[in-house]
């Protein structure tokens, strides 16, 4: 679950970690009198979504050359002006993709003067297992490309969670990114605290980019991207309240209320599979055949009928899916009420695409009858190899 930058500075801010003073801002009305409680005399006016390349980014209905997602205003005037503009429009950046994002919320920030700007991230590395920080002096930029062409500029360090986070850590950090006098005390006690936050909140990745030493040489987070385990939000509360549903693709949410392990994805076969890692071999044959999935679906070892319902809705809202594979496996589950899930869908939910349905296990041959003995137009499928070449076949011709 992401967060906005607003609300992960409001986050850093209440562990300590240096950032300026900003306001939200929701509706153009509030902008002058919130950009009119910073001291100024600069002012940032940045788009909150949950994409970054904001800077970079253009606004959709522009005519070339208008700033981005991230402008600078010397007055309260230009910075509620700048506001104004912002909101209500769709952002695309790098990181969107092309559809962009509609601006909600605008975050006005006292601006801050620059010496220089750094990477600064931590991650949960998978190949060793820990918390990792990621630095480096090339802040600002794409860290992508960073790695990309000049990776020995990008120091990895992993902390052992037996230890924890200690100055040494931060020493390290603080050399590679070049830091001198007070700046390296600041540093190791920065990092201290992002790694305390990271464990505390259950983070997935904490990303302030850029880090920059201020023109008064103290270090202050810029800008911050945060990412929290879905699965922990339970035991985190106040971070579960930050969530902004319209960031989330409507697909997915409309699943994960009725407990549906769904996400969307760009392909045109829409899959509905029990198991994760049936549903991953499902996209994987049918990539293998020569389509791609429109989503990955996992209904779950209790799938009910309504639950089959559900998903048969959301695949089918995707105006992308050329065709329907349903591929289940009756362990615990049984195939014929699986059968009877998605005869009663289809006739629920009307199907205007090619339906390819596979079904193996406990009752196969109930289950094979309830579908053949219905008036809903399946083609049935044998085995995995099988239903999958029936569906691109019936996709792609
Ligand atoms: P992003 O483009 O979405 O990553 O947004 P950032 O918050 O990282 O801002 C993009 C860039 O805007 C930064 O790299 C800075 O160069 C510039 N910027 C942001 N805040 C300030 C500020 O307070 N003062 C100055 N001078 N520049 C800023
Ligand atoms: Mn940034």
């Amino acid at each position: 679950m992401n967060i906005h930058e607003y609300q992960a500075k409001a986050l850093l801010r209440s562990y300590g970690a240096p950032v300026s003073d900003g306001r939200a801002v929701l509706k153009a009305e509030e902008a002058k009198t919130k950009a009119g409680e910073l001291d100024g005399p600069l002012w940032v006016v940045k788009a909150q979504i949950h994409a970054g390349g904001r800077g970079k980014g253009s606004f959709k209905e522009d005519s070339a050359g208008e700033a981005g997602g991230v402008r600078l205003a010397k007055s309260v005037e230009e910075a509620a002006e700048e506001a104004r503009k912002m909101l209500g429009r769709t952002l695309v950046t790098k990181q969107t993709g092309p559809a962009g994002k509609q601006v909600n919320r605008i975050y006005i920030e006292d601006g801050s003067g620059i010496e220089s700007e750094l990477y600064l991230a931590l991650l949960i590395d998978r190949v060793t297992g820990r918390v990792s920080f990621v630095a480096s002096t090339e802040g600002g930029t794409d860290i992508e490309e960073v790695a990309e062409s000049t990776p020995e500029k990008i120091l990895s360090l992993s902390v052992d969670p037996a230890t924890g986070y200690q100055p040494f850590h931060g020493r390290r950090i603080a050399f590679a990114l070049g830091l001198e006098g007070a700046q390296i005390k600041q540093c190791v006690a920065l990092m201290g605290t992002l790694y305390r936050m990271f464990v505390e909140k259950d983070m997935e990745q904490l990303e302030i980019n850029p880090l920059i030493v201020t023109d008064k040489g103290d270090l202050k987070c810029l800008d911050a991207k945060m990412g929290f385990d879905g699965n922990a939000i339970y035991r985190q509360s106040d971070i579960g309240e930050l969530r902004d549903t319209t960031e989330e693709d409507a697909k997915e949410l409309e699943a994960s209320k009725y407990d549906l392990n769904y996400i969307a994805l760009d392909g045109e076969i829409g899959c509905m599979v029990n198991g994760a890692g049936l549903a991953m071999a499902t996209m994987d044959i049918i990539k293998l055949y020569g389509a791609e999935p429109a989503n990955f679906l996992d209904v779950g070892g209790g799938a009910t009928k309504e639950k089959v319902t559900e998903a048969f809705k959301i695949i089918t809202s995707d105006a992308n899916v050329k065709g329907i594979l349903v591929n289940i496996f009756g362990g615990i589950m049984r195939c014929d009420v699986i059968a009877e899930g998605v005869v009663a869908a289809v006739k629920d939910v009307g199907l205007t695409v090619p339906l390819v349905v596979r079904l193996e296990g406990t009752n196969v041959e109930q289950g094979k009858e309830i579908i053949n003995n219905s008036d809903v137009d399946v083609i049935a499928a044998d085995d995995l190899k099988d239903g999958a070449q029936k569906i691109v076949k019936a996709v792609k011709g």
